[in-house]
């Protein structure tokens, strides 16, 4: 696909579920070469930027724009086909399945096969099928899974799992790669290894939008945080600057 070094821009983002609204008039540039970190409390809204620029969510009101052309109001196939992969807070596997077939996934949502199309091993697909293992080989060294690429999915612990998830979305060889609370669950040397890895896949070319709840995390490893409190930012800027913003840290940071 083309991924392009571009900037994604939301401006104006707003999507309201009922009466509330979760995202309220947002700008963010998620910027190539950049670890951009989304923190807020529960519910500020960060899971809905990401379902929106995932495409899972259409925004209300709003645009957003790559390397300055508008984007279609979403479909996540469409923005997968951008560059745009995405993580979810909860992984999702195919339990019977193996790790290596998880991660082929990924590349089904790239529009060169269809899920469909995998399953009933159209001519097409198998063409694909052993591009495809290839890759996801290389995305499970990646992501430090080799040793378990045959295993079944729910064989796997939870922080494999979180890996596993990162893994299937390295598949697209994306531009972004939008990362919904991996450090969820996961140890402290784990969250070290996920460190190294999300560093190594930024320096390898593709933005990291980053949600996290682990503050030590953002700060070691971003470029760029924002903070988000009732679908709106509260402050943005570099790690230093939001970790000594005053209404940051009483409202969020509990100092
Ligand atoms: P965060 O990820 O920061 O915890 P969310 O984006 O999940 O926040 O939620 C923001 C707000 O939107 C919350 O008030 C939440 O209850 C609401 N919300 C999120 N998703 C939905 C949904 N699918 N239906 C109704 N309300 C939702």
């Amino acid at each position: 696909h083309t991924a392009t070094p571009d900037t994604l821009s939301l401006r104006g983002i707003t999507l309201a579920f009922g009466g509330v609204k979760a995202i309220d008039g947002l700008d963010l540039d998620v910027k190539p070469g950049q670890i951009h970190g989304l923190i807020g409390p529960n519910g500020s809204g960060k899971t809905t930027t990401l379902n929106v620029i995932s495409g899972y969510y259409r925004a209300g009101a709003g645009t957003m724009t790559l390397g300055g052309r508008t984007l279609a109001p979403g479909r996540s196939t469409d923005r997968a086909s951008h560059g745009i992969a995405r993580t979810f807070q909860t992984p999702r596997l195919i339990g019977e399945a193996s790790v290596l077939e998880n991660v082929m996934i990924g590349a089904t949502i790239e529009g060169r096969a269809s899920f469909l199309e995998a399953m009933l091993r159209l001519p097409r697909h198998r063409r694909d099928e052993a591009v495809f293992r290839e890759r996801a080989l290389l995305a499970l060294h990646a992501v430090g899974l080799d040793g378990v690429a045959e295993v079944r999915a729910d064989r796997l612990q939870h922080s494999e799992l979180r890996f596993m998830e990162i893994a299937r979305a390295l598949m697209l060889r994306p531009a972004f790669l939008l990362l919904d609370e991996p450090a969820a669950g996961l140890s402290h040397d784990e969250i070290d290894r996920l460190a190294s890895l999300i560093r190594a896949v930024s320096d390898a070319g593709t933005a990291v939008l980053l949600v996290e709840h682990h503050a030590d995390l953002i700060f070691a490893i971003c470029d760029h945080v924002t903070v988000l409190n009732l679908g709106r930012i509260l402050a943005a800027g570099s790690p230093a600057e939001i970790r000594s913003h005053k209404e940051v840290v009483s409202a969020y940071l509990g100092a």
